[in-house]
């Protein structure tokens, strides 16, 4: 099959239109990350999905919507909290998990009878959903655990010839998932850490928790075997503190003729001076620039060395659960 990369636009929006009616499989620009979109009545267009990624059949998808869609078709809202997290982070980089009312197909939700809702705030998205003005099941636009793609060039490489089309809106502004939020109790509940923070619903609505695998520090265990977000290329992730160490292992592997490069925050980038990937001063640049660098990454150098990010922000969190994922944290006696 041959893969078209469009520019969104009123004829691209058409032949998008006509191939997700049809029940194929388009990708499309968000303000988080690339989507794969199809329609979420179909099982076959469902199905399409989960064979173009690899992705396994237990995973459920987003069901996204533009934002003049009726999200009451498909879900019981049982809390009024959700009315006020509508109201302040919609559209925007927020999957709200309700209790479903089974509309869309089972293979979307996997058989739950819960169903997580996203309306994206980005302007082609928005444009596409409109377009189409059907609920889309989408997960992000790449093989299954590899990195999140953030360009249309992403896409294409992780997807050429498995897709009809994927429409090109430059690179995504936010960088990291959606926020994953359970609103089907008391109190809301991260799933997933994204650009909208426990803080922030915190402060919309007045209570909100992590569940127990959300927090980056949960993730942190040495020797556990990360398969998400992971690049091609070799990975090791180091600690602040661990600057002069982490030279030692570049060297190591220069030394065995591997190409090498840092990866980083803007601090720690000014002490390394050369061979980085610079992530960026704070943490809206660290999430946007994440997985651009971690595709640079694996084109360009056979060893990936990563920094932990920390910036204060709330959004470190969202930040550490894909890079604690990503890259395989060193252990020290091993080197
Ligand atoms: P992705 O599509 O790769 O961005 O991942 C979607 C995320 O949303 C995964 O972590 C899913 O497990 C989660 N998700 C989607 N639907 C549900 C649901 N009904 N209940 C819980 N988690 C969900
Ligand atoms: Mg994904």
């Amino acid at each position: 099959m041959l893969t078209k990369v469009l520019k969104i636009n009123d004829e691209s929006l058409k032949i998008a239109k006509e191939y997700i009616l049809n029940g194929e499989v388009v990708g499309f620009p968000t303000e988080t990350v690339y989507g794969l979109a199809g329609i979420a009545y179909k099982d076959e267009a469902v199905k399409k999905i989960f064979e173009a990624k690899g992705r396994p059949q237990d995973n459920p998808l987003i069901v996204h919507v533009h934002e003049d869609y009726d999200v009451d078709k498909l879900v019981e809202v049982e809390f009024d909290y959700v009315y006020k997290l509508r109201e302040l982070f919609t559209p925007g980089p927020l999957t709200m998990v309700y209790k479903s009312k089974g509309v869309v197909s089972p293979v979307a939700t996997c058989g739950l009878d819960t169903i997580g809702i996203r309306i994206p705030k980005h302007e082609g998205a928005q444009k596409f959903l409109k377009a189409v003005d059907v609920p889309i099941a989408a997960p992000s636009a790449n093989a299954s655990k590899h990195t999140s793609p953030v360009t249309a060039e992403h896409v294409f490489e992780d997807l050429q010839g498995k897709i009809p089309l994927i429409l090109d809106g430059g690179m995504c502004e936010g960088g990291i998932e959606s926020t994953v939020l359970d609103v089907t109790t008391d109190t809301p509940i991260i799933l997933r850490s994204g650009l909208i923070t426990c803080e922030m619903i915190k402060n919309a609505v007045g209570k909100c928790e992590y569940s127990q695998n959300t927090m980056a520090d949960k993730v942190r265990a040495p020797g556990m075997k990360y398969q998400h977000y992971t690049p091609k290329c070799k990975t090791a992730l180091f600690g602040r503190n661990q600057i002069e160490e982490a030279k030692d292992y570049f060297i190591q592997n220069k030394q065995k003729g591997l190409r090498v490069v840092y990866m980083c925050d803007d601090g720690i980038a000014s002490i390394l001076g050369e061979n980085c990937l610079n992530l960026g001063k704070n943490a809206s640049e660290i999430a946007h620039n994440l997985y651009d660098a971690l595709h640079k990454a694996e084109s360009i150098a056979d060893v990936l060395i990563a920094f932990d990010v920390e910036t204060g922000s709330d959004v470190d969190v969202g930040i550490m659960n894909r890079l604690t994922k990503a890259c395989q944290r060193i252990q020290m006696e091993k080197l």
